[in-house]
């Protein structure tokens, strides 16, 4: 299983966890805050050898899919956070 990196919008720390791509973790445990979490960006997987200009652009575009995918998740993210936030107040 991949390990995800998380920041806590409460307590900035950041946070490793193992988890399967379609779990998420928002319970941060260094402060005890729930719904905190916000995923960090990985780096997309790129495989430097067989290089061809046919794999280079394809490379680009799961690249550029996988940017696209991120800022939707973490947009979402934010939204979630400053709901929760609202409510609170
Ligand atoms: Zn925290």
């Amino acid at each position: 299983m991949p390990i995800y990196k998380y920041e806590c919008a409460a307590c900035n720390q950041i946070s490793k966890f193992m988890h399967a791509s379609t779990e998420m973790m928002s319970h941060c445990k260094k402060c005890g805050t729930e719904n905190s979490l916000v995923k960090q960006l990985a780096k997309p997987f790129v495989n430097k050898g067989n290089k061809t200009s046919n794999k280079d652009s394809e490379v680009g575009e799961i690249t550029k899919k996988f940017i696209e995918e991120n800022r939707k998740v973490l947009e979402e993210q934010k939204k979630e956070y400053s709901n929760k936030q609202y409510d609170k107040s």
